[in-house]
C-alpha cells in the first residue's frame, strides 16, 4: 500500500493535465445592447454608423474596427478588441473609440 505522500507524488503529475488541457473558450460577440457598446455607438457594420467624423487624418468613411489601434485579430471578419475587454467585434464595425492603428 502506498503512503500519501506515495500516492500525490505519484498523481501530482495527472492532477494538473485538465488545467494544461482546459479547452480555449471562444470570446463571445460583443453584444449590440451592451451599455459600453451603446454609450460609444458600435455597430457591426461601419456604413450604418452616424457621427464618423475625421480623426487624426483618416476619413470617417475610412475608418473600421479592422484599421483601429485596439483591435487585435488577424484578419478582417471578427477579432477582439481591447476596449471592450476582448469581446469580439466585427471587423468592418465601428465605435466612437476608433483610433488609428499604429
Ligand atoms: S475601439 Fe476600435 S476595434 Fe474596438 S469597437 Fe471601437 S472601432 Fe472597433
Amino acid at each position: 500500500m502506498k503512503t500519501r505522500r506515495e500516492f500525490l507524488a505519484a498523481t501530482g503529475g495527472l492532477a494538473l493535465i485538465p488545467l494544461i488541457s482546459r479547452p480555449v473558450i471562444a470570446a463571445e460577440k460583443l453584444p449590440l445592447d451592451d451599455p459600453a457598446a451603446k454609450a460609444l455607438k458600435y455597430v457591426e457594420d461601419a456604413s450604418q454608423a452616424s457621427g464618423r467624423i475625421d480623426k487624426m487624418g483618416v476619413a470617417g468613411a475610412d475608418q473600421l474596427c479592422s484599421n483601429c489601434r485596439f483591435y487585435t485579430a488577424p484578419n478582417d471578419e471578427w477579432g477582439p478588441c481591447i476596449l471592450f475587454q476582448n469581446r469580439l467585434v466585427a471587423g468592418k464595425g465601428w465605435c466612437t473609440g476608433w483610433v488609428p492603428s499604429a
